[in-house]
């Protein structure tokens, strides 16, 4: 079955996230983004636990559902499924080779007496498991890949968002040059990496040591809205091992593609200056030595830059072989340009729901709704508060989205803290 999945989430338990992000209110997003398996996140919160226990129940193997009695009295396609797969991260800061290092990293167990061990485990160390969502624990992540290997082999561990400079793997100022580095005679328990929101295949695919890895991309939400704005498709059973199995194999078969945001958005993608106008690409900087040519100082280094400095290919060429990847501009990032108005707009809102409603779930309409079926939608006369028969709105969705598959966009590379800008409205 092909399936979208979203693995790594967070809970209402995590610092600076949304009360929303309850079990109901994930189910709700889920139905309407076209996710079938959300990860819980937070899985070490024994808080969270006990709420998904309350509120969930077993569905396919290793997999929870909504129960009704929680179902939001408004549910979008409420025919579809939707199933929770186990999830947490976990921070570790710790002294390796005389280097602070500081990693995150995704867990995935096959069911909640498994979690349940993890938590008595780490509370026996001394893991505050308790006040935070996401824990920071001192502990080194290689021994926290054993841990959780002890507890159940079915686990996995996934270093999230590998390239962020200050908390990840490859990250320039406390992670590593390597998966060894960090992970040593159990790298082999190693299989699959987060590229992260400021990642994307084609950066990844020029360092040849991740050619063995299956690159994954997840949404990392705060907020429930944001859920799948990356993503994973799937096309394998519906269970955990499903999920874990074809994680662990990176084939195109079952791990069929990954869905990223362009990173190019990302305030921190190219190097430069923002004060002194000077933005470029590392391949560049590496020509500069990292010098701005305006003030002669050193220009803030962006995570293209850490990701060229460990690459060892010149250019991505597309290998038939390994998972595909979509690009895509969230569907209210592109209503917000046709419309001229502020992404957190109620006519914004309003026009997004309205589509949803008449299109379909966000990355259905995104990736595979013909681009037809949009112009020839006939919509009802108080669709969009539009008077005409034929919806200028659509018309022009109808031109982003081909744009967008296209990549036939218009990118203002992210550098020194400005965020980029994607335009896929076309001339
Ligand atoms: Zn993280
Ligand atoms: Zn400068």
């Amino acid at each position: 079955m092909k399936f979208i999945a979203d693995l790594h989430i967070h809970s209402h338990y995590s610092l600076a996230t949304s009360k929303l992000l309850s079990p109901e209110h994930l189910d709700y997003w889920a139905r309407i983004k076209g996710i079938t398996v959300v990860g819980t996140g937070d899985f070490t919160h024994p808080k969270w636990i006990a709420e998904l226990k309350q509120k969930t129940e077993p569905a396919e193997d290793g997999l929870y559902k909504l129960k009704k009695e929680h179902f939001m009295a408004e549910r979008l396609f409420s025919d579809k499924k939707v199933r929770f797969i186990l999830s947490s991260e976990i921070s570790c800061v710790y002294k390796k080779n005389n280097r602070v290092r500081k990693t995150h990293s995704i867990i995935l167990a096959p069911d909640l007496k498994t979690v349940e061990i993890i938590q008595k485990k780490l509370t026996t160390l001394n893991c505050n498991i308790s006040s935070d969502g996401r824990p920071i624990i001192g502990m080194d992540t290689k021994n926290l890949l054993d841990l959780v290997l002890s507890v159940s082999k079915d686990c996995m561990l996934i270093p999230a968002h590998i390239w962020t400079p200050w908390f990840s793997l490859f990250g320039s100022r406390s992670g590593f040059d390597s998966v060894e580095e960090c992970f040593g005679d159990l790298s082999q328990y190693i299989f699959a990496l987060e590229t992260g929101l400021s990642s994307d295949i084609p950066m990844n695919r020029l360092c040849s040591f991740l050619d063995k890895y299956t690159l994954i991309s997840n949404s990392d939400a705060h907020s429930p809205e944001k859920l799948g704005r990356n993503a994973n498709i799937f096309n394998t059973d519906l269970s955990y091992k499903g999920i874990t199995e074809a994680l662990k194999t990176n084939n195109k078969k079952t791990f069929n593609a990954t869905i990223d945001m362009f990173p190019q958005e990302g305030k921190y993608h190219y190097d430069g200056h923002r004060k002194c106008g000077i933005c470029m690409d590392p391949f560049s900087s590496i020509k500069h030595e990292n010098i701005c040519p305006v003030c002669n100082k050193l220009m803030t280094l962006g995570v293209y830059n850490r990701v060229a400095k460990l690459s060892d290919r010149k250019k991505y060429t597309k290998n038939t072989e390994q998972p595909d990847f979509f690009h895509i501009i969230p569907l209210k990032e592109i209503l917000s340009e046709i419309l001229n108005v502020g992404v957190n707009s109620q006519r914004l809102t309003n026009v997004y729901f309205d589509t949803i409603k008449e299109l379909g779930p966000e990355l259905d309409i995104l990736l595979s709704l013909p681009i037809e079926k949009i112009t020839n939608t006939e919509v009802s006369q108080d669709l969009f508060n539009t008077k005409t028969s034929s919806n200028p709105i659509l018309q022009k969705l109808a031109n982003s989205l081909k744009n967008m598959r296209e990549e036939k966009i218009k990118i203002q590379h992210g550098y020194d803290g400005e965020y980029g800008k994607i335009s896929a409205i076309g001339s």
